[in-house]
């Protein structure tokens, strides 16, 4: 099992449209499908999306042309505009509004088999300029499709809802303590009673204890426990991990499945004791650990994480968001990101667990699926001097559509060798 996570940096509520929506959860499909296929393991997706309407900043003031004003904390707390710096307690309201929207427009394409696996063929390959590359891309969707049609001929019905509809979760980091607190329930897990639902709660992720959550009363009493139910899984962001911090303590109490951002600045030491106050009953998978520590930090910090965890009975997952690490100033002043320095991170990640004895069980990325300049290189190779023809993000720069899919197909081919 495999998990993807990915979406905006920061959602802001005018792109909380049917089209940037669908292309979102577009990418995030045709993304797992490349990965079901080259890696030949189930894919878990998860989305940044729904709800990540929060930054954390570094610094609560910045100058904006010779003045200084409030630094933008995301559109659930004030406005990019300087103008609308002040924080406005109408926005939270506002913002939950945007996030059920959100949820009810993935709902609804997912219960209208926008998820069916049979039409890879609409993918977007315009942009591919290496014909190697398209020609690499159109062999395996050519083959995806083959096998489809191999099914069909077979008489195995790939309309069936394990072809057509799929699992889908979202996230966000859970920074705004106050609304996340509001969003939180006293409720029952209930269980299905059905073996293949159990036999997933065994797995290394807790998401499908997720999916029988309810806030119905269930028959058999069942302990009842605190959920965060604004998402399927919540993390902490570097800023805000600290072990006598208020984020770690309501983290703790919670039962989504959660993760922590693990930076250059943790100490192994540290982490083990956030670890033993988030996960003090040692379950598998409830905490994924999600490294970011640049592509120049990660033959350094990795091994030492991952050797201080396994000295413990902690099970967590282990994630690499390759981007935040690697986020540097173009010439023109813009925020970018260098495939080649995602890359690297990335396929660190995967040989350092190996001779760790570890293994990596997912990604994090900040993408889109629009055609956003926002980071260099890739297949289409975009270049410093091309990012202000279409740069769109308020936040961190995302990958675009091909860029993803760039990733995608490199993490397949990797991890099976
Ligand atoms: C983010 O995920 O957008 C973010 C701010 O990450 P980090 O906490 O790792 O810096
Ligand atoms: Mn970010």
């Amino acid at each position: 099992m495999f998990l993807l996570m990915g979406g905006d940096c920061a959602e802001t509520f005018d792109s909380c449209t049917s089209t940037a929506i669908t292309d979102k959860l577009k990418i995030l499909l045709q993304m797992s499908l490349v990965m079901i296929w080259g890696m030949r393991v189930p894919i878990i997706r998860v989305a940044r999306m729904a709800g990540q309407y929060a930054k954390p900043r570094s610094s609560s003031t910045e100058v904006v042309d010779g003045k200084t004003v409030l630094t933008f904390r995301g559109e659930i707390l004030n406005g990019m505009d300087i103008n609308e710096r002040n924080p406005d307690p109408k926005r939270l309201v506002e913002a939950y509004f945007h996030s059920a929207a959100t949820m009810n427009f993935i709902r609804s394409l997912l219960s209208n088999n926008f998820a069916d696996l049979q039409f890879p063929n609409n993918w977007d390959l315009e942009w591919v300029k290496d014909e190697d590359v398209r020609l690499e891309y159109t062999e395996i969707i050519k083959k995806l499709a083959d096998a489809f049609d191999f099914m069909n001929t077979i008489g195995e019905n790939t309309h069936n809802s394990a072809m057509t509809s799929i699992d889908f979760f979202t996230a966000h980091e859970g920074l705004v303590l106050e609304y996340e607190e509001a969003m939180t329930r006293k409720l029952s897990p209930i269980s299905t009673g059905n073996s293949k639902s159990k036999s997933s709660l065994k797995s290394s992720l807790s998401f499908s204890s997720m999916k029988n959550l309810t806030a119905a009363p269930s028959t058999e009493k069942k302990p009842d426990h605190f959920y965060n139910t604004s998402a399927h899984f919540l993390w902490i962001g570097d800023r805000t991990r600290q072990i006598n911090g208020a984020h770690v303590e309501y983290f703790r109490n919670i039962r989504n499945p959660i993760g922590v951002k693990v930076g250059p600045t943790m100490e192994p030491e540290e982490l083990i004791r956030i670890l033993d106050i988030l996960d003090s009953n040692f379950e598998d998978g409830r905490v994924t650990l999600i490294t970011r520590y640049g592509c120049n930090n990660v033959d350094k910090n990795l091994p030492l994480h991952i050797k201080a965890v396994q000295k413990t009975r902690h099970r967590v997952v282990w994630c690499c968001d390759p981007c935040h690490g690697n986020t540097v100033t173009s010439p023109s002043g813009l925020k970018t990101r260098n495939l080649v320095d995602i890359t690297k991170e990335i396929q660190r990640n995967i040989i350092i667990h190996r001779e760790c004895f570890s293994q990596l069980n997912g990604i994090h990325l900040e993408l889109t699926g629009e055609h956003v300049t926002e980071c260099v290189g890739g297949s289409e190779d975009l270049e410093h001097h091309t990012l202000p023809t279409n740069y769109k993000s308020f936040c961190d720069p995302r990958l675009n559509y091909l860029q993803s899919l760039d990733i995608a197909f490199m993490i397949s081919k990797h991890f099976s060798k």
